[in-house]
């Protein structure tokens, strides 16, 4: 069997994959320091002991998979442990504004 010559991918150095998310309190940092917490956009049921299975469907499952910017949380778990609002271009992972959540 022939093995595919090129770069080897995975790690760090070197990976223009990995992205730099700039925290509001601790600066820009590695990726690695953070972790993913989901859509920020999404609001939990004002009354949750009212709402019907499709309410808690909608907000647990369902999410919208647009081409473009997402609005994301991310918690910078091993800085400063608080979350982040980050938006970010899904297209080119292009980080266009971050604040805190
Ligand atoms: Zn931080």
């Amino acid at each position: 069997m022939k093995r595919a010559q090129g770069p080897i991918r995975g790690g760090t150095e070197g990976n223009d994959a990995m992205l730099l998310i700039p925290c509001p309190h601790c600066g820009p940092r590695d990726q690695t320091e953070f972790s993913y917490c989901g859509d920020a956009t999404v609001a939990r049921p004002a009354a949750p002991e009212d709402a019907d299975d499709a309410t808690w469907i909608e907000y647990l499952y369902m999410r919208d998979n647009n081409k473009g910017l997402h609005e994301e949380l991310w918690q910078h778990v091993h800085g400063c442990r608080q979350l982040v609002r980050v938006r970010r271009d899904v297209r080119n992972h292009e980080i266009k504004a971050e604040g805190p959540s």
